[in-house]
Formats: structure tokens, sequence, C-alpha cells
């Protein structure tokens, strides 16, 4: 198996990303999904359902970016804040209803 370019990963010239958790994968054993925060504000993971997420992805989330932003939410609740307007406003930018992309199950 080669070595997979996620889209999570840094590209040239890009800001550096934040790593804030790292999940075992369920599917692929042994490797694990990673949310990083952008200096954009915004969260991203590795995982396939955060990368190909089909309704409009203009605001992504997944299980991992949840638990993420619920972890936040408790110990930094400033840059959650910050993450929650900006999915907000991106929403908004683009036409979409402003779904809350980061509530729910902490369980998760
Ligand atoms: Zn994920």
């Amino acid at each position: 198996m080669g070595k997979r370019r996620s889209l999570a990963e840094p590209m040239p010239g890009e800001f550096e990303r934040i790593l804030l958790g790292q999940f075992p994968s369920k599917s692929t054993p042994g490797t694990m999904h990673e949310v990083r925060l952008g200096h954009d504000n915004v969260l991203y993971c590795t995982c396939p359902s955060w990368r190909f997420l089909k309704n409009g992805a203009v605001v992504r989330t997944c299980p991992h970016t949840r638990n993420v932003m619920a972890a936040l939410k408790r110990l930094q609740p400033d840059i959650a804040e910050k993450v929650s307007q900006t999915a907000e406003l991106m929403a908004k930018e683009a036409g979409v209803r402003a779904f809350l992309p980061f509530e729910g199950d902490e369980n998760e």
C-alpha cells in the first residue's frame, strides 16, 4: 500500500494546520483520522466521511470534527466560537441554510 496523500495535509504555500485530534480508523486498522484546525478557523479531517461529504459541503463535518468541537467548547471556548462563527459565515455566503454543524451528540 502506498502512502496516500490526504486533503488535510498542508499544500505547498498553505498555512500550517494545527493537529487537534487523532482517531483510530475503523475501516482501515492501523491508520488514524486526524482533525486539524486551519488558520482560516476551519476544522479539517482526513476521514472519508469528511472528505467526500456530498450535501453542498460548504461546511463539512464528521463525527471526529464534532468530537473535537465538543472538546474545544469545554477547553477552548474562544476557539470553538471562532470555528462556529466561521462555519455560519461560510454557509451564509454560499447561500445555503446554516445547519448546525457542530451541535449534536458528543458521544459519537
Ligand atoms: Zn472525520
